[in-house]
This record gives structure tokens, C-alpha cells and sequence, in this order.
């Protein structure tokens, strides 16, 4: 469906608003240009233009939404809250359904559970859970939208002790699908499309309008220790840490950064825990069973929350035009040494790498089925515009000789930009050709964009 063979014609389009709660806007608006600017969580500006932008406020909205695109022939693309790196939601033609308002949040304390619309927030759920002494493994970004993030896989705040990808922490949700019917899908119920919302990401074709999601407890301490060690001694911290398999309440990242004297390694272990025992003795877990020598202190139980964790990570990203990539693996070593290779041709010195022990856990059947020890992501970030092609090429360069050594990408902060045509490797093979031919099923007229497609 594109809109070279849609039927629509001004008149439609300017009844079709007096239909919706929210509100639409043309291409040929004078609030479109800021509509379209304000996309985008950074403010990145996409020289992709959708025909429509529909804010939807309600239900009705998505539904009238997506009946006027089925009956003109009008692709739609859906914004959760507009965090993909690749601006997966921002195409040429068709209709760009923004949910960002749709924010509403039911708890039931009893019943550990939380349903949430699509345009809640990493930072909106957790206030609203944690007053009950609950928590849910959000992504690491405040402002990241919990929908996209889901519907991706979501690799959360303290992962490993929560149901490892997020998804699977989801046990039902509502969609709005092609034909426009309404429908609630879990294990029994639908579960075709329980097994899709769980993984497709940017592939999915339905609009989800709430996620039932499981919570957790509150974890009352979370402390942070930071560690620094010299990039060619990565390879080893890596493989140490595969060695030793981190405790499942202690997450582990290291970022490659660069500073003064070149590139350096920073590691950083995040203890979620009842006491402040419990958390030490998470740290040690790790840090007293590496080789001695091999990290150097820099701070240790330092106090987090979620909202320092949102905020630090919000301080990573820094610059206004940004790249990322990623693999799984579960070559650590072997990976370090391919970025390490990379790194004296890095064109900005606000690029970050950032490896997070994954394990190897036993995933629940659904579409997200890629797998790999470690995560490794590239945010390329730079200023000014003259820079892109340098950044990008270098960015590129990296990842194409990472794939020798990876098992898998993670759709949700996958070079869809770039890479759209490999989007498969982001799933196992068989999950990939079912996910294709639920698709095909569900939307057999395309009335959701298809991602592969670049523009
Ligand atoms: C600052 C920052 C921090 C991040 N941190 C993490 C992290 O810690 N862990 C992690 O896993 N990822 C992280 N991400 C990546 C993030 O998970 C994805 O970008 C995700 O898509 C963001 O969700 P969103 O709703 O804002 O997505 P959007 O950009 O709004 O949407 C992305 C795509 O998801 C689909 N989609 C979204 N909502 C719906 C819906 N309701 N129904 C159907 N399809 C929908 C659409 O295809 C859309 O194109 C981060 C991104 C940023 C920018």
C-alpha cells in the first residue's frame, strides 16, 4: 500500500479530522514543519515526510485512524514516543499515528500487575509504581516509550533478576489491528498475536492500545560501583566476566569511552538488593573473583535510583546527530579486539561503546529469539552536519566486521536506517519466516508500514 496508488483527495482529508478526538495534520498545514520537528526524542530532523501526522487521544482515534487509511489506501506508521535511533516511525507518505498521548496507568497492587497505555514513559511507570513498592524493568532512558521498547524486546534496568528481555514480563496485551477489530491476545487467548507483540518491534502490523505487564519489588537499595581499567586490557575483563557469570541482581556494563589519553574502559556494576549487605556482597561477587590488577577503583557503593540511572543515561547522549548499532555475541573478547581496531579511526570523540553481559539465558517462546552473551552497541554521536558521512561510514565499517563474530542484532537499536534489508538477523530463522506469514496473515493489504522498506 502506498500513496502512489491511494484514492484520497483534499475533501476526504479535511472531513476526516472532525472525526477524531485528537488532531491530524497535512503536509500542506503550517503545523506540520513543528509537528514533524518535534518527532523525534533529540530533535533530530528525518528528510522523510508522511503525507499525515494523527495525534490520537483516544481509542476512537485509532480506530477512525486506521479505518481512513484502509479505505484510502494510505500506509500507517505508529510513534510510541519517538526514542528509535533510526526514526523507524518517520517514512514518506502515508500516515504517521503518534500514540505519545495515550498515558494512562492502572495498578493493582494486590495483584502485582500494571496495564499501560502506549505513550507511558520509562520514568512516568516507575513514579507511578513505586509508591506501591513496585517496580518493572524499564529501559535505562527516562523519556524512552515503554511500547516500542516491549514491543522490541526492551533489555530493562536490572534485567537478568527480571525475566531477562522485558517482553517477557508482558502476559497480555490489547490491539488494534488491520481490519480495525479489537482484540486482547495472552498465552490462550489469540496467541499468535501475543507471540508477535512480544519481539516484532517495528515489524509489528497492529496497534497496541495497553500492555498487561508483571512487577516486581522495589528493590530498596541499588548501589553503583565504577571501575576503569586500559582498552587493551578488554579483552580479558570480558572474558573474565564471562568466567566468573554475574550474579543475576548485578548488572554489568563497560563502556569504551575516550578521553585525554586516548580510549579508555570504564566498568560499572549495578547491585539491586533488600539491604545494603546484600548489595556489597553482589559487587564483591564479580570484582574480588577478577585477577587482581586488572581494575582500578574509581567510586564504590555509590546510592542510585531509577531516576539517577535515567538521568546518566540521558548524559551520555550528548550531541545532536547520533548513529547506533549493535550485536550480540558471544565472543567478548574477540569483539573488544575488532573495536579496538576501530577506535584510532573513531571520527568523534562523543562516540560510546557500551559491551552488557546478557548470559545465556532460556528465552520463552515469542518473536524476540535473538541471542548472545554480550551486547554490544555503538551510539556515534557528532554536531554538525558536514560530519555525517564520516560517522556513518565509520559506524558502518565497525559493525560489518563485527558481524563475523555475532550471533544476532537487537532490533530496537539496530541501523534500520542503514541495514533494513538484514533486519531478519535481528531473529532465529524459523522465528523470522512466522513472523513473515503472521504478517502476511493479519495484514494481507500492508495497511502498516513495513520497516524493510528504506523510506
Ligand atoms: C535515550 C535512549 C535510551 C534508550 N535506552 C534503552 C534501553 O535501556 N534498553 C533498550 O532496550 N532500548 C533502549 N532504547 C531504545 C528503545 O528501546 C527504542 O528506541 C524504542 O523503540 C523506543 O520506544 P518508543 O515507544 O519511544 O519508540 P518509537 O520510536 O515511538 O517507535 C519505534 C517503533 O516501534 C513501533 N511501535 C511503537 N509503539 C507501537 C505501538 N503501540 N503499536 C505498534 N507499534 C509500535 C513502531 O514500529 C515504531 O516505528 C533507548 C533509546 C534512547 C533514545
Amino acid at each position: 500500500m502506498s500513496s502512489q496508488t491511494a484514492t484520497i483527495n483534499a475533501d476526504d482529508f479535511r472531513t476526516f479530522p472532525r472525526r477524531l478526538e485528537g488532531k491530524a495534520r497535512s503536509r500542506h498545514h503550517a503545523e506540520y514543519a513543528g509537528w514533524h520537528a518535534s518527532a523525534c526524542w533529540n530533535g533530530r530532523h528525518f528528510d522523510r515526510f508522511p503525507e499525515y501526522i494523527v495525534r490520537a487521544q483516544s481509542l476512537t482515534d485509532v480506530a477512525s485512524t486506521i479505518d481512513f487509511a484502509r479505505s484510502h489506501r494510505l500506509s500507517i506508521s505508529v510513534r510510541g514516543n519517538g526514542h528509535s535511533y533510526a526514526g523507524c516511525f518517520m517514512r514518506d507518505s502515508g500516515i504517521l499515528l503518534d500514540l505519545s498521548a495515550l498515558k494512562q496507568i492502572e495498578i493493582d497492587v494486590a495483584g502485582r500487575s500494571a496495564s499501560v497505555q502506549p505513550g507511558v514513559t520509562s520514568r512516568l511507570l516507575s513514579a507511578a509504581l513505586a509508591p506501591h513498592g513496585l517496580a518493572f524493568p524499564t529501559g535505562h532512558g527516562g523519556d524512552v516509550g515503554i511500547s516500542g521498547f516491549l514491543l522490541g524486546g526492551g533489555l530493562g534496568i536490572n534485567f537478568h533478576a527480571w525475566g531477562n528481555m522485558s517482553t517477557f514480563s508482558v502476559y497480555a496485551v490489547d490491539v488494534m489491528l488491520a481490519d480495525g477489530r479489537l482484540v486482547h491476545a495472552d498465552a490462550e487467548e489469540n496467541p499468535d498475536l501475543f507471540w508477535a507483540a512480544r519481539g516484532a518491534g517495528p515489524l509489528s502490523f497492529f496497534v497496541v492500545v495497553k500492555f498487561h505487564l508483571r512487577c516486581y519489588s522495589l528493590p530498596v537499595f541499588i548501589t553503583s560501583n565504577t571501575y576503569s581499567t586500559s582498552l587493551d586490557r578488554l579483552p580479558e575483563l570480558l572474558s573474565e566476566t564471562e568466567r566468573i557469570g554475574p550474579e543475576a541482581s548485578l548488572q554489568v556494563m563497560v563502556a569504551v569511552v575516550s578521553g585525554s589519553n586516548g580510549h579508555g574502559v570504564v566498568l560499572n556494576t549495578l547491585a539491586f538488593a533488600e539491604d545494603s549487605g546484600k548489595a556489597e556482597q553482589l559487587h564483591a561477587s564479580l570484582i574480588y573473583r577478577l585477577p587482581q590488577g586488572l581494575v582500578d577503583v574509581v567510586s564504590e557503593n555509590a546510592a542510585a535510583s531509577f531516576e539517577s540511572l535515567y538521568n546518566s543515561t540521558e548524559a551520555m547522549l550528548v550531541s545532536r546527530r547520533y548513529r547506533t548499532d549493535n550485536v550480540l555475541t558471544d565472543r567478548g573478547a574477540d569483539s573488544a579486539k575488532i573495536l579496538a581496531s576501530h577506535l584510532p579511526r573513531q571520527p568523534s570523540a562523543a562516540t560510546v561503546s557500551l559491551f552488557i553481559w546478557r548470559g545465556d539465558p532460556v528465552l520463552p517462546e515469542a518473536a524476540f529469539s535473538a541471542h548472545g552473551r554480550f551486547f554490544l552497541s555503538t551510539y556515534a554521536q557528532w554536531n554538525e552536519e558536514q560530519d555525517d558521512e564520516l560517522n556513518r561510514r565509520w559506524l558502518n565499517a565497525l559493525y560489518d566486521d563485527l558481524a563475523g563474530v555475532s550471533t544476532a542484532s537487537y532490533i530496537n537499536e539496530f541501523d534500520l536506517e542503514k541495514r533494513s534489508e538484514s533486519v531478519s538477523r535481528c531473529f532465529a530463522p524459523s522465528n523470522w519466516s512466522k513472523l513473515m506469514e503472521l504478517r502476511h496473515r493479519f495484514d494481507p493489504d500492508g495497511v502498516f508500514h513495513d520497516t524493510r522498506m528504506h523510506r
